[in-house]
């Protein structure tokens, strides 16, 4: 394996968000690239929704790692230690997907394997949720439901696995693994819902579609390397709220191009 000096800990501190691109981080660039570098930069932060944080506390607890999220997100607890009632439905979904075998099969890999590599000369980070060497690659998803999603940009309704680049994960982490292993392996989804009764699946994503994938990492990746080295400035989105945050109107509209 490429040696890093990558951990749970320190993967998305500020000099290896830096230093290395990540899943996140590329999806992120491609909504908004004056956000994100915003975000690396320490300029903008988001707090984080409660909705975020149910998925996320579900992720950290079945990898083991829900202490140090407890110690990042001291909001979720009540003064007494327990858990706030918002938080108790992250209870549910972990008992939930306890009672399913196939799902605890996919998901009881080597939790959070992180691995280095390179796409077009960028340096890459990857941490898989739950890693089968020379098996499958998984990685958690706690999605609201899996219903599909209004996409505006197309005008279209896209599956949920589309919507959010979930595809685009799969490539990156199955180049990655292949760089360090030699071998390609798999991608799956393990998908649960945040619904009242939650819903759940394991999502297998065909090799040709991550293929396609893997084309668009290798065209947007110079861009954001070029971002985020200052060669190139990032552009804005204009509808996410840091750019109406850091909005400066410089002139008035015709009200037709609303
Ligand atoms: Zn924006």
């Amino acid at each position: 394996m490429n040696s890093h000096n990558l951990s749970e800990e320190n993967y998305f501190d500020v000099e290896n968000e830096l230093k290395y691109c990540g899943s996140s981080q590329i999806k992120n660039f491609m909504d908004c690239e004056a956000r994100t570098m915003a975000k690396i930069n320490g300029e903008w932060q988001e707090e984080p929704s409660t909705a975020l944080l149910v998925g996320s506390y579900v992720d950290s607890a079945i990898s083991g790692t829900l202490d140090i999220f407890k110690a990042k997100h001291p909001e979720i607890l009540k003064k007494d230690g327990t858990l706030k009632s918002d938080y108790l439905k992250a209870e549910y979904i972990l008992n939930r997907i306890e009672r399913d075998e196939l799902f605890m099969k996919y998901i009881s890999g080597d939790h959070q394997t992180i691995m280095t590599g390179e796409i077009a000369n960028v340096p890459i980070k990857v941490k898989i949720d739950s890693y089968f060497p020379n098996k499958v690659i998984v990685d958690m998803k706690c999605v609201k439901d899996f219903e599909p999603v209004w996409d505006n940009e197309t005008k279209t309704r896209q599956n949920f696995i589309d919507y959010w680049k979930y595809t685009l994960q799969g490539a990156l982490y199955q180049e990655i693994v292949r760089q360090n292993t030699g071998e390609r392996l798999p991608f799956y989804i393990a998908a649960v819902t945040k619904e009242n009764e939650p819903d759940l699946a394991v999502v297998g994503i065909p090799d040709e579609e991550l293929d396609k994938q893997l084309e668009i990492i290798k065209e947007i990746l110079p861009r954001i390397y070029n971002i985020k080295t200052g060669a190139v400035s990032p552009q804005r989105c204009e509808k996410c709220n840091y750019c109406k945050f850091t909005k400066q109107l410089k002139t008035v509209i015709d009200y037709r191009d609303l």
